[in-house]
């Protein structure tokens, strides 16, 4: 049985145990989760039904079958024509709603969910995510070799750009520079990354933009990009010029939160005991107000997904779950400071798949 089988038959065992009689999932990283492949989702109705028991299918614009045809080896194609209603083909399919407990892609366009609930107004709608999270949180070794790549090649971008003159650089020439890294090394795309200089550095999500680089800056970088479709992020705060009392000290706070977080996680820890673990030190250092976010995210084939570090999450970590540790400082007006790195959950602790340096460079 091929991967893409397997877990669509662990997803049906979730199904049965919760009660869920079908999943929904459109074009979307669940769809590429379960058979191995996703395009964008458009305004024309593709997806693929998953029932408790039973072989899956996939209803869709009967001309895009061949483009699915090679991934169909365990379900069976749906072609519908274009003056057809395909919610109609959806609810003929599934048998009418009455009595029906239906779990729809978190992705899955709100306008097709309303489509989808006036064609069944019997059916108890559900969020995709009951089903699929718990998988999707613990990571094959396959995912993990991708995720390991990815990670790698971050290093190696933010290396590469430590090799240039870039002090005089825009924040968007930076980021420029680091994506192209990020390609030239065989991520086969990049995320949205934040380059934040300066005063902008305060501000966790900086919307990247011209600023110059100067003397005086603190600089965060926070970028990453997809290997096989799994992602990397990682961040690192540099000094440009000597850096004063205050920014030293604070960076020294959040990379002792960082290691003493990452020290924390291993099997059987829950994901809210990370965050405290981080948020209590920062805070015991008097900046506890200035730790505007929560300490990470899982990562996969989204750059965020479950768990999710933060208070009252209590998921209980497991071998093979990947998440960032990220704990930052904010000073509004002055200077920001994040350190991130993903983690992987291993049998008796963590390994870190970032690998750049923790400690402080200035440039
Ligand atoms: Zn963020
Ligand atoms: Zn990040
Ligand atoms: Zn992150």
């Amino acid at each position: 049985m091929s991967v893409f089988a397997q877990r669509c038959k662990q997803a049906q065992g979730v199904m049965q145990a919760g009660g869920i009689d079908w999943l929904f999932i459109p074009h979307s990283t669940d769809l590429r989760y379960l058979i191995g492949y996703s395009h964008r989702q458009s305004e024309r109705l593709a997806l693929f039904l998953l029932p408790a028991t039973g072989p899956p299918r996939f209803i869709l614009p009967s001309f895009e079958e061949p483009v699915l045809q090679p991934y169909a080896d365990f379900f069976k194609l749906i072609g519908w024509e274009e003056q057809e209603n395909p919610v109609e083909r959806v609810r003929v399919e599934v048998g009418g709603g009455a009595g029906k407990t239906i779990a729809c892609g978190d992705d899955l366009h709100a306008v097709m969910v309303l489509d989808l609930q006036a064609a069944m107004p019997e059916a108890k709608f559900l969020p995709g995510r009951q089903v699929l999270s718990q998988l999707r949180m613990v990571k094959d070794l396959q995912e993990q070799s991708a995720l390991q790549t990815a990670s790698r090649i971050t290093d190696l971008a933010l290396s590469a750009l430590l090799e240039e003159q870039f002090t005089d650089w825009s924040e968007l020439e930076i980021r420029s520079f680091l994506h192209r890294e990020l390609l030239r090394n065989g991520c086969e795309s990049v995320g949205t990354g934040i380059v934040a200089s300066g005063p902008n550095s305060a501000s966790p999500h900086h919307r990247t933009g011209g600023r110059i680089v100067q003397p005086g800056d603190a600089l965060v970088i926070d970028f990453g990009g997809a290997f096989e479709g799994y992602r990397s992020d990682m961040t690192r705060t540099f000094f440009i010029g000597e850096p004063p009392e205050e920014f030293i000290n604070v960076y020294e706070i959040v990379r002792e939160a960082q290691t003493q977080a990452v020290r924390a996680v291993g099997p059987g820890v829950m994901a809210e005991t990370i965050d405290q673990v981080a948020r209590g030190y920062i805070t015991s250092q008097g900046y506890g107000p200035n730790f505007l976010h929560r300490t990470g995210h899982g990562i996969g084939l989204d750059g965020h997904e479950h768990p999710y570090i933060v208070e009252g999450n209590k998921t209980v970590l497991q071998s093979g779950m990947t998440f960032s540790v990220e704990p930052g400082i904010y000073l509004p007006g002055k200077f920001g400071v994040r350190l991130e790195d993903i983690l992987q959950v291993t049998d008796d602790g963590a390994e870190s798949l970032n690998k750049f340096p923790l400690e402080l460079m200035s440039l």
